[in-house]
């Protein structure tokens, strides 16, 4: 039964339709309990709140299905407010983004204007940036821009997702640009011929990333609400004295937030990955997949209690 709601809340996910119908009318079924609210002052407001806290943030205006250029350089101008924002209220946070929020579905000339945009006002900033993974399909062109804009810049990272059978292959290939990565199980519905269908396999292949790149000497954010895999890190980082300032734990807003405050209270770097926009309900349905007790929160909402 689970299995079944997972693929629902996935296929819905990616329904056009619906995504323009929710930026309509606004947060609704219980997203704003993921999700800080529509404006850069709302995400401002609880990027304050988790900073106060003891928690470093990463924020994400959300956006996908892109269908213009112009939506994709409106996309990359709120990336800019944000940055603006972020230095001008000295908050801890850094910026999240998605490549196909920044057109990459169109062109990826126009990906790279919108890019080198964001990056130059990050680095003015001293705000870094984290290029989200989405897709299968996606995946490679993500890795090729990343590469490219590492020559570049040096506040930019990406992410790497453990369900996917190539991820070795690329903590490996991508440990000679030194990069700061963000590790996931992966949200997306893929197929079996190119990521591990059984969770015990994401799981196993989850620990082995992190171990290499943790023991590869990078950066490493290990972003899961998993005890068993914050438990492995920590043995990792016991096994192998591995400095507290060369890995993070990152969770996202309104999961497992008692989690997170014990985290900050036992010394490790805990980073909350904070969405805002009006463009939530692709994000809504993948955090609904991943945990079908959630699904509680939209009846909930649906019936306004
Ligand atoms: P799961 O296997 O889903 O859950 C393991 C265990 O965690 C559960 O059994 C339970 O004990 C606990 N748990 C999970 N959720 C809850 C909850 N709501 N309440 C209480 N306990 C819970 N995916 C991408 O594909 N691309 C990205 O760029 C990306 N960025 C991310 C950024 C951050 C900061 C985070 C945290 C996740 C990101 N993800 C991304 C999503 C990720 O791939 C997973 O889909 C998501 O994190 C769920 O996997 P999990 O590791 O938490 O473990």
């Amino acid at each position: 039964m689970e299995q079944i709601l997972r693929n629902f809340f996935l296929f819905l996910s990616k329904n056009k339709f619906f995504t323009k119908l929710a930026k309509k009318y606004g947060l609704r079924f219980g997203a704003g309990r993921f999700v800080a609210g529509e404006t850069v002052e709302n995400a401002a407001n609880a990027i304050q709140q988790l900073n106060q806290k003891g928690m470093a943030v990463t924020v994400d205006h959300l956006g996908e299905f892109i269908d213009s250029k112009e939506e994709a350089r409106q996309a990359a101008d709120e990336c800019v407010e944000m940055i603006k924002k972020i230095a001008e209220q000295n908050l801890d946070s850094q910026l999240s983004l998605k490549m196909t929020s920044m057109g990459l579905d169109i062109s990826e000339q126009l990906v790279m204007e919108n890019m080198r945009k964001i990056l130059d006002a990050g680095e003015k900033h001293g705000v870094f940036v984290t290029i989200d993974m989405e897709d299968y399909e996606r995946c490679q062109k993500t890795i090729d821009i990343f590469k490219e804009l590492k020559e570049e810049y040096d506040n930019i990272g990406t992410v790497i997702q453990a369900y996917l059978y190539r991820t070795v292959g690329d903590i490996e290939e991508l440990n000679s640009y030194r990069p700061n990565l963000r590790l996931v199980k992966g949200a997306y519905k893929e197929s079996p011929k190119v990521a591990f269908p059984d969770k015990k396999d994401v799981d196993e292949n989850y620990k082995k990333i992190i171990k290499m790149h943790m023991m590869n000497g990078n950066y490493t954010a290990i972003a899961t609400h998993d005890d068993e895999m914050i438990q492995y890190t920590k043995q990792i980082e016991k096994e192998h004295n591995i400095p507290r300032d060369q890995f993070e734990f990152q969770m996202l807003f309104g999961i497992r937030t008692e989690r997170q405050e014990e985290l900050v209270k036992e010394g490790y770097k805990m980073r909350v990955y904070v969405p805002y926009g009006d463009d939530w309900y692709g994000y809504f349905m993948r955090r609904l997949a991943e945990r079908p007790a959630n699904v509680a929160f939209v009846i909930k909402g649906v019936f306004g209690k």
